[in-house]
């Protein structure tokens, strides 16, 4: 992800992909780079962070902190409003993805 206008539509990929995951169960940093990487996302912990730290001040994430022996590991959960976002995307990348396939 070298190029900067490619980074710019990622994001959203990469935002809708979170809220998909973490509609289905609570993620955390490590796992989602994991998943981002096999879906072809080579992202840094440096860019993913940030992402999931903005998704939960914007109201679309909630964060629980876990110790897990001994370290504590932040889960992420989507809000009601979380889930909204996701239709709503999903309907509109649906629609999209119809028309450029
Ligand atoms: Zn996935």
């Amino acid at each position: 992800m070298d190029n900067k206008v490619l980074r710019k539509l990622f994001l959203g990929f990469i935002q809708i992909h979170i809220l998909h995951h973490a509609k289905e169960e609570a993620i955390y940093g490590s796992w989602m780079l994991e998943e981002l990487y096999e879906h072809g996302y080579d992202i840094s912990p440096g860019t993913l962070y940030p992402i999931l730290h903005n998704m939960e001040v914007d109201g679309l994430l909630e964060k629980e902190e876990v110790n897990v022996s001994g370290k504590i590991r932040k889960y992420y959960r989507t809000t009601t409003k979380g889930d909204t976002i996701l239709e709503e995307a999903r309907e509109k990348a649906y629609e999209l993805f119809k028309e450029i396939k």
